[in-house]
């Protein structure tokens, strides 16, 4: 394409919301053969809320608030907003220990305390009754945590985040075109899916921590060019890594600088809408 063909290509794209850092990165927009999604605050509004409690309701949201106090992320967010809704009582913690991908361990009273997925849960028996209602929730697209005190699970807590109106027609649009949807999640395997379900996305590779969602990007890249959407400080790595790297507009700093493309809408619908300008740019003047 001439420089003016990119220009105007760009031009377009940016009074349409959505940032393309420069020619080079709207003609990689072309090759791509697949679109990899990150979940929370990507495909999901990533405001979640709690929806269930198992076990004593009062202990169980006192005890997670308390570890969740210090905490920033978007699970931590639901837990605080409800504590606070009914007033309960928090206790000091000491021995803060953020653990990425997992949950947060912390000491009070003198106890270890935790709260998080089940990669936190080696040394805790679970049920087979918790077990299974473990199992129910996660497959109504609800992500559930552990709540434990000394050496035992006292609970969980259930929390949904729900996917953005538009997702599943973002998705759509891009499997007409014959591009692979792939969602990335550190969220379990059961609620990704359950996820990706509602939103019609082809695969799911959860479980994933965040040092490794770049090695994902990288495996992927074998057959072909490759996008990451994301919004997180977490995805960072995955938007630099990929051949094209799109950042939600509402996303953090980091993840914004690592991206070729800014969604500035945050309407997923606007990856395709980037593929319709490149292509048009692209294939009209070969
Ligand atoms: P995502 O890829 O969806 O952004 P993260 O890698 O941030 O997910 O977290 C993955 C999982 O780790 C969460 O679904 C949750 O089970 C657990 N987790 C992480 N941080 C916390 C926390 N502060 N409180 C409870 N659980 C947490
Ligand atoms: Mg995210």
């Amino acid at each position: 394409a001439t420089p003016t063909a990119l220009m105007v290509g760009t031009g377009r794209s940016a009074k349409m919301g959505i940032l393309i850092k420069n020619g080079e990165v709207l003609e990689k927009v072309n090759d791509l053969t697949t679109v990899v999604f990150d979940k929370t605050g990507t495909i999901t509004r990533g405001k979640p809320e709690v929806t269930d409690i198992v076990g004593d309701h009062k202990q169980v949201l006192s005890l997670a608030a308390s570890l969740e106090a210090n905490s920033e992320h978007p699970l931590a967010t639901a837990i605080l907003a409800m504590a606070k809704t009914e007033g309960v009582q928090t206790a000091a913690v000491t021995d803060f220990q953020a653990i990425e991908g997992k949950g947060v361990r912390a000491t009070i009273n003198g106890q270890t305390a935790f709260i998080g997925n089940d990669k936190l849960l080696a040394d805790y028996p679970i049920t087979p009754d918790l077990k299974q209602r473990v199992a129910q929730l996660q497959a109504a697209a609800k992500t559930v945590v552990f709540v434990g005190l000394a050496d035992q699970v006292i609970g969980l807590i259930a929390i949904q985040d729900t996917p953005k109106v538009t997702s599943r027609a973002a998705i759509a649009a891009l499997k007409k075109r014959g591009l692979k949807t792939v969602m990335l999640t550190g969220d379990n395997q059961r609620v990704a899916q359950a996820i990706a379900d509602q939103v019609g996305i082809d695969s799911v590779i959860a479980d994933v921590l965040p040092a490794d969602k770049a090695n994902h990007v990288k495996a992927l890249q074998q057959a072909g060019d490759v996008a990451f959407v994301g919004d997180g400080i977490n995805d960072a790595p995955a938007l630099t890594v990929a051949d094209v790297g799109i950042a939600m507009g509402s996303g953090t700093d980091i993840a914004i600088e690592s991206g070729g493309i800014v969604l500035v809408k945050n309407d997923l619908r606007d990856v395709d809408r980037a593929l319709a300008i490149s292509r048009k740019t692209f294939n009209r003047i070969k």
